[in-house]
């Protein structure tokens, strides 16, 4: 069995961890967690913290500058009543939203606990990732943003200290004529984990390709997401056309990204879609930026 602590304030989260780590684990919608202590998949923890006290504080999502900021108890349901699922630049969020587990869990599951949880079927570091975000974690001692592709190391391995909490994920606000888009290809429709999970980032100036970012999971051997920055690198500043559409997905992907065979599927079968996935989504974000909608 395990503790519950149940903080009054942020500081007050922060001095417990400080006071009680490692033997603590952060606790949000659960989700994630409390399926895995009831599997046994981790070493119960003598606490839990749950963050559900914080969210006076920790559920926003906001623009200041020229930065967006989702904080870190922001449940996917709270996320879908903002301007990221109305404005045509954050279009890959009302994807993502869209093919995420199933309503109940939308209601639970935050954006903290998808990238603490750092597998290849966390969703939102996908499409995150394409954003370039950031992750904002603190402790008693002080605050850190570190990249999100630096953070996550690997599958279930986070640069977070026992004694530090993600506060908030940000990301620079995208400029005009820019659209994103996620896909989650897999057998079924509903509930999935993906066979292929991919989000591009798309901003043009005319029909040259201003700016572009794209992410997929497991694109090396390592089960989390990445960038393709081949495929970035590529496509940067080219004209937006079908044939370079083409080259991208069929030349440069197979060579920038190593795929495996696993219990799911093959690692050709998924090379395969992952190069249909890419077409679709620079397609789609590409059509998103000239019809205005999503
Ligand atoms: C039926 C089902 C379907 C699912 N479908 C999907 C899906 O389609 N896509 C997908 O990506 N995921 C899916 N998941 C996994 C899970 O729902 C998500 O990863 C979810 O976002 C986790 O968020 P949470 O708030 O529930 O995290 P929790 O379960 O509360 O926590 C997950 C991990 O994050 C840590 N943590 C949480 N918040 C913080 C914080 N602020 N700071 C530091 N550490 C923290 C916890 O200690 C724990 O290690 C599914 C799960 C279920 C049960």
């Amino acid at each position: 069995m395990f503790g519950l602590y149940r903080p009054k304030s942020l500081d007050d989260a922060l001095e417990f961890l400080s006071k009680n780590a490692p033997e603590v684990r952060p606790i949000a919608g659960g989700t994630e967690l409390l399926v895995l202590l009831r599997d046994k998949k981790i070493p119960t923890p003598k606490y839990l913290l749950d963050l559900s006290p914080l969210k006076n504080q920790l559920s926003y999502v906001k623009v200041e500058g020229e930065v967006v900021k989702i904080g870190a108890t922001t449940t996917l349901y709270e996320l879908s009543k903002t301007f990221l699922h109305k404005d045509v630049r954050f279009a890959g969020f009302v994807d993502t939203w869209r093919k995420f587990g199933t309503f109940a869990i939308r209601f639970s599951a935050t954006i903290g606990g998808n990238i603490a949880a750092a597998t290849q079927y966390s969703d939102y570091i996908t499409l995150l990732l394409a954003y370039d975000a950031s992750v904002r974690v603190i402790s008693v001692k002080g605050e850190r943003v570190i990249p999100l592709e630096h953070f996550i190391v690997d599958k279930r391995n986070i640069r977070l200290q026992p004694d530090e909490l993600i506060v908030e994920v940000e990301f620079p606000n995208p400029p005009d004529r820019t659209s994103s888009s996620f896909i989650k290809f897999d057998r079924r429709e509903l509930l999935i984990a993906g066979i292929v999970t991919g989000a591009c980032y798309l901003s043009l100036d005319g029909s040259r390709i201003r700016d572009v970012k794209i992410a997929f999971d497991m694109v090396r051997d390592k089960r989390i997401p990445a960038r393709l920055k081949e495929v970035e690198d590529f496509l940067r500043n080219r004209e937006f056309s079908e044939e370079i559409i083409e080259k991208a997905s069929e030349e440069v992907l197979p060579a920038s990204m190593k795929r495996i065979s696993d219990w799911w599927t093959s690692a050709e079968y998924r090379l395969d879609m992952s190069k249909v996935s890419l077409k679709r989504g620079l397609l789609r974000s590409k059509t998103r930026i000239e019809r205005g909608v999503i």
